[in-house]
């Protein structure tokens, strides 16, 4: 018989990945999360949308303390956040985290960037850690650009090095953050597909994003934020045929 009152597993007995209880976070005056409750399973997929200054990017980063929460509870794989760098290294270990703009090392190569979290983090040998990397640059259909800087890559092909880097770290989550925003839109595709197959393959993911195609095509639940707060979640079809709150849609007539 499965406790009642048991959080860490939902009722298929997958673990959850992520839990966010009663999270509240304030900048200053402004109160920024509102009791934001959100739980993810191992391997589901997740988009968030919302109007721009909801709060999306805040949530995300207070997922790998690059936030600091100041009220209710953030576990990722079972580990509260607590802030103590030994917990902080911890929980950055299981999350891989990809930005609008990229954020790869301007100075060192698409496989040197791909190869300084295995070699520091992990303390992997350098051969090991080269492999690894050939193997995801291979995945994300770039690797003749490994020698190259980011700087001689062209945006789509930097976001598709950023996803490989995060994936040598072989995280349990993956976090994007508006991946495909900052492209040309010639652009997107190439990074769209790659972040599909990733989901295919069973990556537990949480995406900020407006691309509404993906969403459809891979989200599980897609959930709408505005002014801090989860304002509804559905499952795709659901939430774009039939979105329950005004707010999500108007916010549904603009971006459609
Ligand atoms: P979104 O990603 O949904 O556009 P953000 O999480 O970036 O929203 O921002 C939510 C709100 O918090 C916005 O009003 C933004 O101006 C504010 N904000 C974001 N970062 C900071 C910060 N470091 N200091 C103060 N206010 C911030
Ligand atoms: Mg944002």
């Amino acid at each position: 018989m499965k406790n009642t009152n048991d959080t860490t597993v939902n009722d298929d007995n997958t673990p959850w990945v992520i839990e966010l209880a009663d999270v509240n976070k304030w900048y200053g005056q402004f109160h920024v999360l509102k009791d934001i409750n959100l739980k993810v399973r191992k391997g589901e997929k997740i988009v968030i949308c919302g109007p721009s200054g909801s709060g999306k990017s805040t949530m995300i980063r207070c997922i790998n303390y690059l936030e600091e929460h100041q009220q209710g509870k953030i576990s990722v794989a079972g580990q509260d956040i607590t802030g103590d760098l030994k917990n902080i290294e911890l929980i950055r270990k299981e999350v891989g985290m990809c930005f609008q703009h990229f954020n790869l090392f301007p100075h060192l190569t698409v496989l040197e960037n791909c190869t300084l979290a295995p070699i520091w983090v992990k303390k992997m040998p350098k051969k090991e850690a080269n492999a690894l990397a050939m193997q995801y640059l291979e995945r994300v259909k770039i690797p003749d650009q490994a020698h190259k800087y980011p700087g001689q890559l062209s945006g789509g092909q930097q976001q598709r090095v950023a996803i490989a880097r995060s994936l040598c770290m072989n995280p349990q989550v993956m976090l994007f953050d508006e991946p495909t925003s900052a492209l040309d839109p010639e652009m997107v595709r190439e990074v769209l597909d790659v972040m599909v197959e990733l989901a295919n393959e069973g990556m537990t993911m949480l995406c900020v994003t407006h691309e509404m195609g993906f969403a459809r095509q891979v989200a599980d639940r897609v959930i709408f934020m505005d002014q801090g707060e989860i304002i509804e979640e559905n499952n795709p079809q659901d939430f774009f045929d039939n979105p329950k709150s005004d707010r999500t849609q108007l916010f549904l007539q603009q971006i459609l």
